[in-house]
């Protein structure tokens, strides 16, 4: 299908500046091609090489004439990432890179190998909105949205660092891909399904959506959207305590979008997409891991095409949290097991590398960036006191 709207969007932009081929869907490259008057088989041509031996340059493009070759360095790029640092963990299956965009703002990308699975961690935004009061992320504010190609970008260098080893066998080395890094997905929208959608294409990393999964604070209009769309990704929803009051200081959105709004979107998503959910839970020792609340958590979605991850919390450096005793999650499992829920506990992968959301970054770059200052998160103390209050009032055991 041809754009013609996208054809005249692509002569004004290649006039001001270059464009970034990885932000590009198929169609899109082929209005592309088009506009630089070029036939339309050579799509198909430009895209393999970007996506299957993921070259680095033009030059490389050997099937296209040199005419081409040069052209396409005129007018358009293949917006690389810079990595800035890398860390290893000490196990040596997982990495993580502090990557640095053309504007120099910088992101995290993380790669675990673990069994078969090879899985890529990646941001979506540079820094996040939402301040949930564990997350290092949180800290930064929102600085800007990631444009399709920028996360498209982080992938192409995950998948060259596996492809190190050799080849792979199918068209990708990477199995999995979550979007859990830096930033909110569902507040990015449109570049966040565009780079699923670029991911996915059966002419390129062709990695299967299902493999995908979007990760989201609980932004529940986005999520009712999500349920329309005919993409077959996965989605987490951040749930971290079942009670409004306890949730709301640990992630300040659940204010706008409380927990029984929440749980509407989610039947709703369920409903329309058939697809399981899972709720993400770090486990914070004595804050949201009562029995109280695994009960209340039990109640609030038994029965449910759902499933919970349990995270023991990931330190934060200046955080007061520590994670939850690992007695306590294996209680707060029992309980849910009793109300017929499907909880797993999730390793603490590459805690040695400072693979939590944002924790990279804090450590390269400093507390000077930080947007929201640390003061205006809900204390500890401000949490302590809500569960305190539920104790007082016989609501927490
Ligand atoms: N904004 C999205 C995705 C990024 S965070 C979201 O909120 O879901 C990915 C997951 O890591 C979320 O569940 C988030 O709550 C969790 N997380 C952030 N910091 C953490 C920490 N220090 N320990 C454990 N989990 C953390």
């Amino acid at each position: 299908m041809v754009h013609l709207l996208g054809d005249l969007e692509f002569r004004e932009n290649t006039m001001a500046t270059k464009t970034n081929l990885y932000n590009l869907t198929r169609d899109e490259m082929e209005s592309f091609v088009l506009s630089l008057g070029e036939p339309r088989f050579r799509t198909k041509q430009i895209w393999h090489w970007l996506y299957r031996p993921l070259v680095t340059s033009f030059e490389e493009m050997g099937n296209l004439p040199k005419a081409l070759r040069e052209k396409l360095a005129e007018h358009a790029t293949l917006g690389t990432l810079t990595e800035v640092a890398e860390i290893h963990s000490t196990d040596g299956h997982t990495q993580k890179w502090l990557l640095d965009l053309p504007d120099h703002e910088k992101i995290e990308a993380v790669l675990m190998e673990y069994d078969v699975r090879n899985t890529a961690c990646i941001s979506v935004q540079v820094g996040c909105a939402y301040a949930c009061a564990f997350c290092a992320t949180g800290r930064m504010g929102l600085i800007r949205n990631l444009e399709a190609g920028e996360i498209v970008s982080q992938i192409v260098h995950v998948e060259r660092e596996l492809r190190r080893d050799g080849p792979p066998e199918g068209d990708h080395a990477l199995t999995n891909i979550v979007f859990m890094g830096m930033g909110e997905p569902l507040a990015n929208y449109n570049d966040t399904i565009k780079a699923v959608t670029i991911l996915n294409d059966h002419e390129g990393l062709n990695i299967g959506a299902r493999r995908m999964t979007l990760s989201t604070v609980g932004l529940v209009p986005a999520i009712r959207r999500l349920a329309e769309e005919n993409i077959q990704v996965n989605l987490a929803v951040s749930l971290h305590s079942p009670i409004d009051e306890i949730r709301s200081e640990l992630v300040p959105i659940n204010r706008q979008y409380p927990i029984a709004e929440l749980m509407d979107a989610v039947r709703q998503y369920i409903a329309t997409t058939g697809r399981r959910i899972t709720f993400e839970y770090a486990m914070i020792n004595e804050v949201n891991d009562t029995p109280e609340q695994a009960h209340a958590l039990g109640r609030l979605i038994r029965g449910m095409l759902a499933h919970v991850n349990l995270i023991p919390l990931n330190p934060v450096p200046g955080s007061p949290w520590p994670a939850s005793d690992p007695k306590r999650i294996d209680e707060f499992v029992g309980i849910l097991r009793s109300y017929g829920v499907n909880a797993t506990v999730r390793m603490r992968r590459g805690i040695d590398v400072a693979a939590g959301c944002g924790q990279l970054y804090a450590a390269v770059e400093g507390r000077g960036r930080s947007i929201v200052p640390i003061s205006d998160y809900p204390s500890k103390d401000a949490v302590d006191q809500v569960v305190r209050q539920r104790i007082h009032q016989g609501k927490v055991l």
